[in-house]
């Protein structure tokens, strides 16, 4: 199969999309570029599939923001490629007029218009930071009941004055029947607190000090939309050092807002792709390559040669940014992995010791949103953390659900899920469920969408894991619960996604799932047949030394996989970078827990693998957050092109990644370049998916699970695939990490429930 196949592609698009011509403008568009297909409305917008070669499509994808008719509004666009069906023409279809939607939009980014309003002195909303009209603003983080009416959203306290009023009655206005509509006489407004929660300032002086505060290198916590953020100067290198300190976040990436798209040019190489996103209604973080001239200091994301980053999405945000003239690192208000504060008075709690002052308003929110995270992959968009934009957004299944199912999702980055008729609704990113507050967040996201939905559960899914605290709590409550496999459950996912039908040969690596065998799984290859899945092969299994502290020291997974190969032999290999980095009193306990495993539990992870081999290469021997030695490795290939691999041997079932580790110690004794060998286990690794596919004699392969957040294996299993004559898919709207473990589990339960 070849990038030149033809392929489907489908838009749902919300918004202000029905009456304005926007059908006859798709219909004269798709002519245009030769494309096949239909278009329609339905109770949620409207909804494209068009057929043609990839490049076409992306174009039509493009041109349908840019060349809009002038009254269309765009408040959500998601593109999903799909397999093709053979449409002959294009047609203007029939509407769908379904089910009474129970859409809840996301909140919406600052449309043109606002954005113009509020920089004109002229207009009575000049400078006012809580603009919005039909078009924007917040929904899904204001509203406490449906139907989406004023009395219940968190607006309901703020009587509009006359003027406002007014525009809210007329059918000819902007922002006729805007519920958040509200201006400086009668809206939220912003107040300045110190560290002690004091006010000293108000409104337009609140965001003047706020403004001087970020530029004198102080943290500030800025209540926005979903939650709040911590900012600070993004060239004030002491203060980036500051915020990391105190945040305990030693060097995970941070994100940038930055004033406009123009800025983001001198910084970061953008494709159009890149561009449509920023400048989208869901207004992402997305991840771009940081130019080599790029004057950032390097503390904002150190050892990664990409920069999240995004513009303003509220009026707050585009007047704050406009007044600093420069990017600031933007960063969710939380302790590592918890849930984003929302409310100030746990800001304050929360916050204390971290921000320095806290720039805060009236309009509360009623639920959390983080900002969303999508990269670019083999030219197409993939969402790595669904929240604020996206979610609570449906995905739509071939089928309707049978069950009326909660799925509760898995431990690290968790979702949850609720399936009604033809639609799955994935919460926002929640979060690791082991902080307390996480959890929390947790049980109240459940009791939200049964009441947001009125969805009366009968049954729920959870992970097979007893240990995660999301299988412990659905447990605890009094419904037939089914347990699901791990890795079975990220095929599912990608499955639901590209509409995909069993037999498929599912490559799902990861970190960590528990397997029903009790050992821990993470390098699969699962068969997915009508009903279920079988273990096709796997990666050969490892001892973990230390349990957890293995996770934190991929050193320790090198010397465990290189005393299996050599035994007491190790020891005297005193070159190598893993040993270095222990020291001799370490060294002497190690040996004692690799020779009697103590505390060793049995592992197929390819995580894992990763981690050995970025130890073994002297890359990242202990870890600061989740998947870093996984991602520096990726980033260490740097500008290597070769594709070249190692040897690969596959023996009744059984994936050697010790061969592998052995031959690339033989490298690094030829000095072969760290960004070779690095190139060439990630190329072995693409190739052992294609002889594996080979042998499973399966055309179909879905690979997901967070090994596959890397965008250069990826994409190298896709061409290799694709070259062999295999149809890859990949993720899109659903990460390809736990945050679509919860998907999963709905699909699993409508297989076999
Ligand atoms: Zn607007
Ligand atoms: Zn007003
Ligand atoms: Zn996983």
């Amino acid at each position: 199969m070849t990038e030149t196949n033809i392929l489907r592609l489908r838009v749902s698009i919300c918004g202000a999309v029905q009456g304005v011509g926007f059908r006859p403008f798709i219909y004269r568009l798709a002519h245009e570029l030769n494309l096949a297909g239909w278009v329609l409305n339905s109770s949620g917008g409207v909804l494209i599939e068009v057929e043609g070669e990839r490049k076409q499509l992306n174009k039509f994808l493009l041109r349908i923001e840019k060349d809009k008719p002038q009254n269309a509004f765009i408040q959500s666009l998601e593109p999903a490629f799909l397999d093709q069906v053979g449409y002959k023409k294009f047609e203007i279809r029939e509407s769908i007029i379904g089910e009474k939607s129970v859409l809840i939009l996301p909140d919406i980014a600052t449309c043109p218009e606002c954005i113009k309003e509020i920089f004109d002195p002229q207009n009575r909303r000049y400078l006012y930071p809580f603009t919005n009209c039909t078009h924007c603003g917040p929904r899904y983080s204001i509203i406490e009941a449906l139907p989406y009416d004023r009395p219940n959203t968190t607006m309901k306290n703020f009587t509009m004055c006359q003027n406002c009023e007014a525009e809210y009655n007329n059918p000819q206005d902007r922002r006729f029947h805007a519920q958040p509509n509200a201006c400086s006489e009668c809206g939220p407004y912003l107040r300045l607190w110190d560290a002690q929660g004091q006010v000293t300032a108000t409104r337009q002086q609140a965001l003047e000090k706020t403004v001087q505060a970020i530029k004198a290198g102080q943290i500030v916590a800025v209540k926005g939309l979903g939650g709040f953020h911590l900012m600070v100067d993004a060239l004030d290198q002491d203060a980036i050092s500051r915020l990391r300190l105190r945040k305990h976040r030693e060097s995970k990436p941070l994100a940038l807002m930055y004033p406009s798209l123009v800025d983001i040019y001198n910084d970061c190489e953008l494709t159009p792709l890149q561009e449509r996103l920023l400048n989208s209604a869901e207004a992402p973080i997305v991840m771009v390559r940081r130019k080599e001239e790029c004057s950032l200091p390097n503390n904002i994301a150190p050892h990664n040669p990409y920069l999240g980053v995004m513009v303003p999405y509220t009026p707050l945000h585009h007047l704050l940014l406009q007044q600093l003239g420069s990017p600031v690192v933007a960063t969710s208000a939380n302790l590592s992995n918890e849930t984003i504060c929302i409310d100030e008075q746990e800001a304050l709690r929360c916050l204390a010791g971290i921000a320095d002052i806290f720039l805060i308003h009236n309009r509360p929110i009623t639920r959390h949103a983080d900002d969303s995270i999508v990269r670019i992959f083999s030219g197409r968009e993939i969402v790595m953390r669904r929240a604020r934009g996206y979610a609570p957004l449906p995905i739509t299944l071939t089928a309707p659900v049978k069950n009326t199912v909660l799925a509760v999702g898995g431990h690290l980055k968790n979702t949850i899920a609720i399936g009604r008729g033809r639609n799955v609704f994935v919460s926002p990113h929640i979060g690791d469920l082991d902080a307390a507050r996480t959890f929390d967040t947790f049980v109240r996201t459940i009791d939200d969408f049964k009441d947001l939905y009125e969805f009366d559960f009968k049954n729920a899914v959870c992970d097979l894991h007893p240990a995660y605290r999301s299988t412990q709590f659905v447990k605890s409550l009094d419904f037939p619960v089914l347990q699901v496999q791990h890795h079975y459950a990220h095929i599912l996912s990608c499955m639901a996604e590209n509409e995909l039908a069993a037999p498929v040969l599912g490559v799902s690596w990861d970190g960590t799932g528990y397997g029903p065998d009790k050992t821990v799984w993470g390098g699969e290859f699962l068969k997915i047949n009508d009903k279920g899945f079988e273990r096709f092969m796997h990666l050969r299994e490892f001892h973990l030394p230390g349990g957890t502290s293995a996770v934190r020291e991929p050193r320790r997974i090198a010397a465990r996989i290189l005393y299996e190969l050599f035994g007491d032999e190790l020891f005297d290999m005193h070159k190598l970078l893993c040993l270095q980095a222990f020291s001799e009193a370490e060294l002497k306990n190690l040996r004692v827990v690799l020779e009697k495993k103590i505390n060793s539990p049995v592992t197929s992870s390819m995580g894992r693998l990763f981690d050995a081999v970025s130890s073994l290469l002297g890359i990242r021997n202990i870890i600061q957050f989740e998947g870093q030695a996984a991602m520096e490795l990726e980033f260490a290939i740097k500008d290597a092109s070769t594709e070249d691999i190692f040897s690969i041997d596959i023996k009744d079932g059984i994936i050697d990644g010790h061969l592998v580790l052995k031959e690339i110690l033989g490298d690094i004794e030829k000095s072969v370049n760290t960004k070779i060998i690095a190139a060439k286990f990630h190329n072995t690794l693409a190739q052992i998916i294609v002889e594996v596919a080979k042998e499973a004699k399966i055309e179909k392969v879905v690979l997901s699970g967070g090994c596959f957040q890397n965008k250069y294996l990826t994409e190298h299993a896709i061409d290799r695939l694709r070259k062999a004559g295999f149809k890859p898919y990949w993720h899109q709207r659903v990460p390809p990490n736990d945050g679509g473990i919860s998907l999963g589990q709905i699909i699993s339960a409508q297989r076999d429930g």
